[in-house]
């Protein structure tokens, strides 16, 4: 089902008699308000997977409806650090690419040729490099990027010093990646929701959905708290909650919530130029990721004792120098522990001396959707029709988001599947 892109009065909404039916089975404030609104496609999530999904499809002139329980950008999507990941395209470009160039290239076109104001800038990142075992390690491993076509350098200290005035110069080594930036995560997150809606789409914040039901008729019933929407084909976005909205389709969606945290100091003049990284983690999980059967490969905690430490930050426009890096899984715990933070900040000292002199003004922590097995799950759920996922991005959700949303709206609006998602297919991992 296709239609003009800027027609929003095209949206059904089913009134009367026929409904009456479906609505004497409903909440009591659905029931008297006797409506029930209707999709081609209804994306359940108002994160970055689903906003970008959300305007995918409807640029592509579809029917589509967005549901999110909260507002647009109000769980991790708007409260992660903001960095954008990846090496560039690579000569052989696999999903990994696709994820971080591909979106690389969607938050310029955002930005640059439609306007959005997204705190977008291809700024580099800087990954410290903390011993000669580690340098040791990663002069191999950057070796290996480059040969396959991946933007990558070691930089002396000194080198890192030029362009990161703040690094310290005592560590072993930097990694250099120019195609990593940075941007503002509710503004961005936000633009693709605008854009969405601007192409055509609708969206429906403070819709918290309760249950799910496939029709006899073909496609799904979805019940909010006060209303119901019927679809063709269904989109779950919902990143950590897709255990839980997988269930009200009696499916097991293996995507545990995953506990990143962050401290901001209060905002300063320009001082940290790159995004900021360590390998210190990277090389630890190298030797062991620290998976099993149900927990995630790559935290920093593993049976409530720190495992290791991670590190992410940036300056950000408003002059905010942020870091976090902790992954811990605590279940739906959302709230900040201290003993992390300062874990972490110091781990962000040892890379920027400036930051210990600077005192924490706030801090704040999200929830991230890691999938079991640690790819994403981006495709087609085969054990039930017409539904689609797009989730388990990690801790990198943000900076990879939207190109995850325009590979699930291309398949789902081509009904054909770009071969590099054989990578994050469903059918993996999903199961009844
Ligand atoms: C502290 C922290 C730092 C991070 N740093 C980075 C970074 O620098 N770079 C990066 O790329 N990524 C980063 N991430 C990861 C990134 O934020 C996530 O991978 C990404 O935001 C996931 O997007 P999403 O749309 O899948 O999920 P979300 O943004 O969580 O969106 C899911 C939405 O579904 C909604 N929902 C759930 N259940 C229901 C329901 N029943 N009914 C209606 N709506 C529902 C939720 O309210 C939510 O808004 C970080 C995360 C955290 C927490």
């Amino acid at each position: 089902m296709t239609k003009k892109p800027t027609d929003p009065t095209r949206r059904r909404i089913l009134t009367g008699l026929g409904t009456l039916a479906a609505a004497s089975m409903l909440p009591g404030r659905l029931a008297a308000q006797g409506s029930v609104h209707e999709a081609d496609v209804l994306i359940i999530g108002g994160g970055m997977a689903g906003a970008s999904t959300a305007f995918h499809l409807a640029e592509q002139g579809r029917d589509v409806l967005l549901l999110e329980r909260g507002e647009i950008a109000s769980e991790a999507s708007g409260q992660n650090m903001g960095g954008l990941g990846g090496s560039g395209w690579g000569n052989n470009p696999n999903l990994l690419s696709y994820l971080t160039a591909g979106s690389a290239e969607i938050f310029k076109r955002m930005q640059i040729d439609m306007g959005y104001d997204m705190e977008f800038r291809l700024s580099g990142t800087l990954t410290a490099i903390h011993t000669e075992e580690e340098y040791d390690y990663y002069q191999d491993d950057v070796a290996s990027q480059k040969a396959g076509g991946y933007q990558v350098d070691l930089l002396s200290p000194r080198e890192a010093r030029a362009i990161e005035p703040e690094a310290n110069g005592e560590l072993a080594a930097y990694m250099y990646r120019p195609e990593r930036g940075q941007a503002d995560p509710v503004k961005s997150t936000r633009a693709f929701a605008h854009a969405a809606e601007v192409a055509g789409a609708t969206i429906h914040t403070g819709q918290n959905v309760v249950s799910i039901t496939p029709l006899s008729s073909g496609g799904y019933s979805v019940q909010t708290v006060t209303s119901e929407y019927r679809c063709q084909s269904l989109v779950l976005a919902t990143g950590a909650w897709c255990g839980p909205v997988g269930s009200m389709l009696g499916i097991n969606i293996p995507i545990v919530p995953i506990r990143g945290q962050m401290w901001a100091t209060a905002s300063m003049p320009p001082r940290v130029m790159h995004t900021i990284g360590s390998t210190e983690s990277s090389f630890e999980w190298s030797k062991d990721n620290g998976s099993d059967s149900v927990t995630p490969p790559n935290l920093t905690h593993k049976n409530g004792r720190r495992f290791t430490r991670h590190l992410y930050g940036r300056q950000r426009k408003n002059g905010e120098i942020i870091f976090g890096g902790d992954r811990e899984s605590l279940g739906y715990n959302g709230t900040p522990d201290q003993a992390g933070i300062d874990v972490n900040r110091g781990h962000a000292a040892d890379v920027i001396p400036l930051v210990a002199s600077l005192p924490i003004a706030r801090t704040w922590a999200g929830l991230m959707p890691f999938s079991v097995d640690g790819a994403p799950i981006i495709g087609k759920i085969p054990l039930r029709d017409n539904l689609f996922i797009v989730s388990g991005l990690a801790s990198s959700g943000f900076g990879r988001g939207p190109m995850a949303g325009k590979l699930a709206a291309d398949y789902i609006h081509t009904g054909n599947m770009n071969p590099v998602l054989a990578e994050s297919d469903p059918a993996r991992c999903v199961t009844e």
